[in-house]
């Protein structure tokens, strides 16, 4: 699970890559250690933590015109970005040879920004599919259809991602029930708008959006040609609506146990009638696969009635719709300000589109990751800076260790099985050992839309054609020019991209208090998300399989249903609160972090008293720099999604989590009738 997603614009068609980014980075260069020009002293600490860490930035910080939102992240990514884009310009310099890496990167780059071929091919690259659709003649051909259109566009555990406009979306990984292959699982999909509340909610806002939306359908039926757009529109909505009635919630997808479903081709004949299977699968290529899992069942019965009820027309708009949806972005300028205008505008609030450059960077970064990685990697991630966090890991290890041996409400046995699986955890740092190989992936100059289409269906057929191999549990799942990091459960591992492993998260100029309340409260997110709900339902080996007694999940479960209670009161925006199940697994992971890397800091300090900066004492910066990770702006369109959708609360909200903690009250001396304060049997304590 990524400890952190921000909010997307163009998520529909770059679903892996984070959100746009601005020209100028608002937060200043500072000196090492916390920063103290971003706090707000006005604010009581105890009244509101967030604030008193960051106010003074949040204050002077405006969000830049074409992004959601703005902070420590956004401006890391932003510097990433610039160096992604510089490792692209040398491979452009270097004129290598057709086939190689640099030739690649270099030609896909340069297919997003040949603006003048684009726009001079208007609707033509998409004219061969969207023909394709129209010449279906009865179900079975549309189930063919959708078939060939599976991706391997969704990833439910790693990187969090249930989201998927085909009817279904495809993931490859480590089996639940055999964790040594990679298995196929199957998820529900289908819709554009982000979640089924968007279609579903009756508040007023959601109407709205839902107007903006139907307009938006139509607008991009009429600049492809179709006749009566309207009318089409509206069929389309009602269409996903009938679809987002039968998907299941994310708080119920995210409940691995409720995944766990072999289904055999017949299964799916027999428990989800309707829908064509047997073309279906021969469209994906996958008619001979024996079993999958299929994440949400109740889901697939319902879409596949819904194929055999819904006219075949309707269907067939509904496709050709989610063709100029996803593909809008990289047709002419008039498919792509329409995309821009509604996925943009209307869903994040960012009222401009970003430099095309920096959209171009994210091209190149979510289909040719790994070459750019690896170019990255090498520019910009020294040895020294791979052994420094090598060294920072080890150290929240250890502490782990010694926090899970003096735990009281878990078993001897349940200990025993949690400590090697601790022991037996793979630590990725900075880059992976193996390189993906894209040599089956052919990029064309002038051609960006085939270079995107091609992409996609080469991650596709990378995946399918692993089902049935063994694993390799040291595989990464993020680029190194990610700023983010992920826990991996069916391999039993965690991957730090270089990205985030720089200041202010990690700078080895910066006093230990800092560095561990900042990256380390992150590194020990995702070692905590070993022994959440979802990664303490899977063993040393990454198998799922119930290791805890019944008394450890009570325990577990009475704790956390306290943690959510507490996250169910904030209120993100007007009537909009936090979903406390939602963000569950993802608040633990904080209160284990920031639990796990207060005790290793000590531990790093062998008894040694911490420099004092600008009066603050060591446990002072610990805490302020965790706040500080948090500092961020949100446009409240974005914010929404982000409640709705995401399963990480609110930046301001994860800076709270510090309530929980006793030295918190301590280091600020935060009394009673302050609006954190929580009586000592009020806070939460897990791991
Ligand atoms: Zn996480």
């Amino acid at each position: 699970m990524q400890r952190f997603r921000p909010a997307t614009a163009l998520a529909a068609l770059f679903l892996s890559i984070p959100a746009l980014l601005p020209a100028k980075t608002p937060l200043p260069a500072v000196a090492h250690g916390i920063r103290v020009r971003n706090m707000d002293p006005s604010v009581k600490p105890g009244d509101n933590f967030f604030l008193y860490a960051n106010g003074a930035w949040i204050a002077r910080t405006k969000i830049p015109a074409d992004r959601a939102s703005v902070g420590v992240f956004t401006a890391l990514l932003d510097q990433s970005r610039k160096n992604v884009a510089a490792v692209v310009k040398e491979a452009a310099q270097a004129h290598a040879p057709a086939g190689s890496s640099q030739r690649k990167v270099a030609d896909l780059y340069g297919s997003y920004m040949d603006e003048k071929t684009v726009d001079s091919l208007g609707l033509k690259p998409l004219q061969p599919q969207l023909a394709k659709v129209g010449a279906i003649r009865d179900k079975r051909q549309l189930a063919a259809m959708m078939g060939s259109m599976l991706r391997a566009d969704v990833d439910p555990l790693n990187n969090t991602n249930f989201h998927t406009m085909h009817l279904f979306g495809l993931w490859t990984s480590p089996g639940f029930r055999n964790s040594a292959s990679y298995a196929v699982y199957l998820l529900q999909g289908g819709l554009v708008l982000p979640s089924p509340d968007y279609y579903l909610s009756d508040a007023g806002h959601m109407e709205q959006i839902r107007k903006r939306y139907t307009a938006h359908i139509a607008a991009m039926l009429r600049l492809a040609g179709y006749t009566d757009p309207t009318v089409r529109a509206a069929k389309i909505l009602a269409l996903e609506q009938s679809i987002a009635r039968v998907q299941e919630s994310l708080a119920d997808s995210e409940i691995i146990q409720k995944a766990n479903n072999v289904w055999s081709l017949a299964d799916f004949e027999s428990k989800a009638p309707g829908l064509d299977w047997g073309a279906y699968f021969a469209g994906t290529g996958l008619a001979q696969q024996k079993d999958f899992y299929v994440w949400q069942p109740s889901a697939f019965t319902g879409e596949s009635a819904l194929v055999a009820s819904v006219p075949l027309a309707t269907w067939k708009d509904w496709l050709a719709f989610h063709l100029l949806e996803q593909y809008g972005p990289l047709l002419s300028q008039p498919f792509e300000q329409e995309t821009f205008d509604f996925e943009g505008k209307v869903l994040a609030g960012v009222p401009q589109q970003e430099p095309r450059w920096k959209r171009a960077v994210d091209l190149v970064n979510a289909e040719l990751g790994d070459d750019v990685g690896q170019l990255y990697a090498k520019k910009y991630f020294p040895p020294q800076a791979k052994a420094q966090a090598e060294d920072l890991v080890a150290h929240l290890i250890v502490t782990y260790h010694k926090r899970l041996e003096a735990l009281t409400w878990l078993a001897p046995s349940t200990k025993a099985e949690a400590l090697k699986k601790l022991d037996s955890l793979y630590v990725g740092i900075g880059y992976p050992e193996k390189w993906k190989d894209y040599s089956a992936y052919v990029v064309k100059p002038r051609d960006l839309f085939g270079n995107v289409w091609r992409a996609q269906l080469f991650e596709y057929r990378y995946n399918i054609t692993r089902i049935g191999k063994p694993v390799d549990r040291h595989e990464w799942w993020m680029e190194p020019q990610t700023v983010n990091a992920v826990n991996l459960p069916l391999q039993n591992a965690l991957n730090f991209p270089a990205a985030i492993l720089q200041p202010p998260f990690f700078d080895a100029k910066a006093p230990a208090a800092s560095n561990y309340g900042a990256i380390g409260t992150i590194i020990g997110h995702e070692i905590s998300h070993t022994f959440d709900a979802e990664g303490s339902a899977f063993d040393a080996a990454g198998a799922l399989r119930n290791w805890w007694t019944a008394a450890d999940h009570e325990q577990f479960e009475q704790e956390a249903k306290a943690l959510e209670e507490q996250y169910d009161a904030y209120e993100a925006l007007p009537g909009e609160h936090v979903n406390g199940e939602q963000t569950i697994d993802e608040n633990i992971a904080d209160l284990g972090g920031v639990m796990a890397s207060f005790e290793a800091y000590h531990d790093s300090l062998n008894g040694k008293a911490a420099p004092k900066i600008d009066g603050f004492d060591g446990d002072q910066q610990f805490f302020i720099a965790f706040g500080q990770n948090w500092g961020s702006k949100v446009r409240p369109a974005a914010l929404r999604r982000q409640v709705l959708t995401d399963p990480h609360a609110p930046s301001q909200f994860r800076a709270a989590m510090v309530r929980n903690c006793d030295a918190w009250y301590e280091a600020f001396d935060v009394r009673p009738g302050e609006a954190l304060y929580l009586p000592p049997d009020k806070r939460v304590r897990i791991w």
